[in-house]
């Protein structure tokens, strides 16, 4: 393994001689922040300004208690029904709804078994090292299986849900096999500062990849072959990225930020106090989008639930399908910052997609309506004034007194005059909101008030606004709202801190059930859903 020289990042002390590469890391998303999974890889890196925030009272990985249990059951010797018993009963607390799940996911792994395969559970790690200037150290995350003779392995990914493709996944399973045929058994070190206690054993024939279902304990082969069939692999899918991996790369904001080392000292995330509207408070530090916020208005667990990204069931109703796809549409069509094409546009008359939705029948011919009328609002066939376009850009910033990191996807920005525009666009076959103002209508205009108003993205504040274009089958409109307006922000804070102020001192995510519980994609692990036939009258007015 050779990489490119890395140099410690502004901020960041100690010594970059042990460099521990995982699944974990293989499978982070490939939009993340590359600064951050160098550093997170290089164990003996810190921060040089030590920051101390709360702990999260609930467990936030939820793969923590479904680990746990089958320890007990493969090395503790306890039978399966004392170890589901047992899931919630120690550590750190689990929201019921998270014991619901692990319950559910423990059963589904132990139905594929082990011994029919003359298979026995291994508690060792299976680490590769290689010592250079540094130490070097491959491992992969899941579970491990061996023949008596231990010349028979096979290693075992734990997944949430279906089966998804991803090209990402390669590396890990390249990771994954390369660890299963030449991994040396190591205990867990004590500190994560510290090299694996590397053990002896014997030289492997065979190894095996699996990835076991957790909704359903279906499992898929993802590699099965010799060792050179699996160095053969980690050098097709697995060298380079990980040399990457350990190369760095700029700073990203995004997801990743909340559980960086570099949270305190990152040059490129900014860092504003205020954005959500809350005073200073002392908490764990969070990742919120408009889109948990709305959740969590609806019912905290359901908020919390999704947060874990425990399986959902599918959300979206015809309505909702129609209005992704004409967004879709649209992205595609703007993505390199030129106006659309009214040419390439679908007529409607036969069923139409846009990245994974697609719309047939009526919807197709509603849908392609809206997006003729969207020709009278692009701002890219109505300016040329219009610059920096980018389409669906992933904004973050650190709201250092909510303590949160504050995600955001506007459809749109792009600078006018100086300052930058903030496009949302509303699809809908109605005539008029709910609401009267549209900012309770669409709360996620106050936090683009907010960031506008902030200067989270820079540029003259004066000239920036917030555009919301609305397209009907018939019509298509475009409202501004002024950031620099002091009604406007001062009714766009108010928006903002209802929701912000009862999640951000919400600890225990309690259930709310209502009529909304019908819809919710995560009621599967509730254990306080009502059933689908629940009444109006229920609903308890989320
Ligand atoms: S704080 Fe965020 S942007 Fe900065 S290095 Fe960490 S993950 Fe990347
Ligand atoms: S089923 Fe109802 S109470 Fe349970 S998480 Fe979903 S919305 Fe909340």
């Amino acid at each position: 393994m050779t990489v490119d020289p890395w140099a410690i990042p502004a901020g960041m002390v100690g010594s970059d001689d042990l460099v521990r590469i995982g699944t974990g890391a293989a499978g982070d998303d490939l939009l993340g922040c590359p600064s951050f999974l160098s550093v997170k890889i290089r164990p003996r890196i810190r921060s040089r300004r030590r920051s101390w925030t709360p702990a999260a009272q609930l467990e936030t990985f939820p793969l923590q208690p479904v680990m746990a249990a089958l320890d007990r059951v493969e090395h503790g010797q306890l039978s399966a029904d004392a170890a589901l018993a047992e899931i919630g009963q120690r550590g750190t607390p689990l929201h019921p709804g998270l014991i619901k799940f692990a319950r559910h996911a423990v059963c589904s792994y132990l139905s594929i078994g082990s011994k029919e395969n003359g298979l026995k559970p291994v508690p060792d790690w299976w680490v590769v090292r290689k010592t250079s200037a540094r130490i070097w150290e491959l491992y992969a995350w899941g579970r491990r299986y061996q023949t008596a003779d231990g010349r028979h392995r096979e290693f075992r990914f734990m997944r949430f849900g279906e089966a998804v493709s991803n090209p990402d996944d390669r590396t890990k399973v390249a990771i994954a096999a390369y660890v299963t045929a030449f991994g040396v058994p190591a205990a867990w070190p004590e500190s994560w500062r510290e090299p694996f206690g590397l053990r002896e054993a014997p030289t492997v024939d065979h190894a095996r990849v699996v990835e076991v279902s957790l909704a359903d304990g279906a499992a898929d082969v993802l590699f099965d072959g010799t060792p050179a069939d699996a160095e053969a692999y980690y050098a097709e899918h697995g060298r380079k990225r990980i040399a990457s991996i350990a190369a760095g790369g700029p700073a990203r904001p995004g997801s990743s930020c909340a559980e960086c080392k570099q949270l305190t000292s990152c040059g490129t995330l900014p860092r504003i106090p205020g954005v959500l509207a809350l005073p200073t408070t002392r908490a764990p530090i969070r990742t919120v989008s408009m889109s948990d916020l709305r959740y969590h208005r609806t019912c905290p667990a359901q908020a919390h639930l999704r947060s874990l990204h425990l399986p959902r069931a599918y959300e979206y109703g015809a309505e909702a399908e129609l209005g992704h796809a004409v967004h879709a549409w649209l992205e595609n069509a703007h993505r390199d910052g030129t106006a659309c094409d009214p040419a390439a546009m679908p007529t409607g008359d036969s069923g139409w997609s846009a990245g994974r939705w697609r719309v047939d029948g009526d919807a197709a011919r509603v849908g392609a309506r809206m997006l003729r009328r969207h020709l009278d609002v692009c701002a890219l066939h109505l300016s040329d004034a219009a610059t920096q376009v980018r389409v669906e850009p992933r904004l973050a910033v650190h709201d250092t007194a909510a303590q949160a990191i504050v995600l955001a996807k506007p459809d749109m920005i792009y600078m006018d005059d100086g300052g930058w525009v903030w496009r949302e666009l509303k699809t809908t076959q109605k005539e008029g909101w709910f609401h009267d103002d549209l900012l309770d209508e669409f709360p996620q205009l106050a936090l683009a008030v907010s960031f506008l108003a902030e200067g989270v993205l820079g540029g003259d504040p004066a000239t920036a606004r917030v555009e919301l274009e609305v397209l009907r089958p018939d019509g298509a409109e475009i409202d501004v709202i002024d950031p620099t307006d002091p009604e406007r922000l001062t009714k766009a804070r108010a928006v903002l801190r209802r929701l912000t102020q009862p999640w951000r001192a919400d600890e225990t995510f309690g259930a709310r059930p209502s009529k909304n519980c019908r819809w919710c994609p995560v009621s599967r692990w509730c254990p306080s859903f009502p059933g689908s036939d629940i009444p109006d009258e229920k609903d308890g007015g989320a």
